[in-house]
């Protein structure tokens, strides 16, 4: 569902999601919401994030927002999947208004401060304000290009929740670190390091989005034994962290060079919850086709 006001998330107003408990994330249906989750494949509802990043201008922005659906049970019922575009910030106000009922807004960074004297930056309540559900925090164009840490990271966390939006936390290493054997090390020291002072009651709308620096907007894609192997280190961290019932609600979604021809592949691993989508979501028949595959799913 697309946001409606400020103080309607449906990705956190059970009033407005009324099969998705936005406590756990999980699917109400009483079959699949069992006591033993791990038993139960695919429940968690699919998430399928289109980062359009620092492309296109007002006319084609428009024109690809209003080519994007949502599968029917978009707006929270059954079968759906959350379909979040993140356009660039001067035009999250042009396609809130011709977005398809159950796409979703989303932005592609937010402030560590609340508001101030902080120029170009962009508050999390801001984003909430125009009608984002969700944010991402520390994508890899910002980790590595602008030099983002952990640290920051956390307090963008913190901004996110504050306002009320999904933080879709990022994380994922180098081709250097994944080739010296460091991979898992680094993935479980930046969620540890960017989730540093929040508590599981606080996160319970949390997505973390692997994306191996090596495989964004590269045209390589990690395989899909390798994407749920690291899924699986994410779960393992953040049972550590919190608890093994927070590791199984928790939405791990993959990130690198996700098009419509490897995405059935990718999508239809447990561990995978959904995809986070650079390139191919700026093409709408490729993003519909990645939406169909997350939707097979559900
Ligand atoms: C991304 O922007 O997060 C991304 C994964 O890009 P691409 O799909 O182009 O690799």
């Amino acid at each position: 569902m697309t946001p409606s006001t400020p103080t309607t998330n449906p990705a956190t107003n059970p009033t407005t999601n009324p099969t998705t408990n936005p406590a756990t994330n999980l699917a109400t249906n009483p079959v699949t919401n069992t006591s033993t989750p791990a038993a139960v494949p695919f429940r968690r509802r699919p998430f399928v994030g289109g980062n359009w990043k620092m492309n296109l201008l007002a006319a084609e922005v428009v024109a690809l927002a209003e080519s994007i659906a949502a599968p029917s049970g978009g707006d929270g019922g059954a079968g759906g999947v959350d379909v979040v575009v993140f356009p660039p910030f001067p035009y999250l106000a042009t396609v809130r208004p011709v977005l398809k009922p159950g796409v979703q807004l989303g932005g592609q960074d937010c402030s560590a401060e609340k508001q101030g004297a902080f120029t170009g930056q962009v508050g999390a309540a801001m984003l909430r304000d125009v009608g984002c559900a969700s944010v991402l925090i520390g994508h890899s164009e910002r980790r590595h290009g602008l030099g983002e840490t952990d640290a920051l990271l956390s307090r963008k966390i913190g901004q996110a929740l504050d306002a009320g939006l999904v933080p879709v936390l990022c994380v994922g290493e180098t081709l250097a670190e994944r080739e010296s054997g460091r991979a898992h090390g680094v993935i479980d020291a930046q969620l540890r390091g960017s989730l540093a002072g929040h508590a599981e009651s606080a996160l319970a709308t949390l997505v973390v989005a692997y994306e191996p620096v090596w495989a964004i907007g590269t045209g390589r894609t990690a395989t899909p034994d390798d994407a749920a192997e690291a899924h699986r280190t994410v779960r393992r961290t953040l049972k550590e962290l919190y608890s093994a019932r927070f590791s199984e609600q928790v939405r791990v979604i993959y990130g690198g060079s996700v098009n419509a021809r490897n995405a059935a592949e990718l999508l239809a691993r447990e561990e995978i919850d959904g995809g986070l989508v650079g390139g191919a979501s700026l093409v709408a028949s490729d993003f519909a086709a990645i939406i169909a595959a997350a939707s097979r799913r559900s």
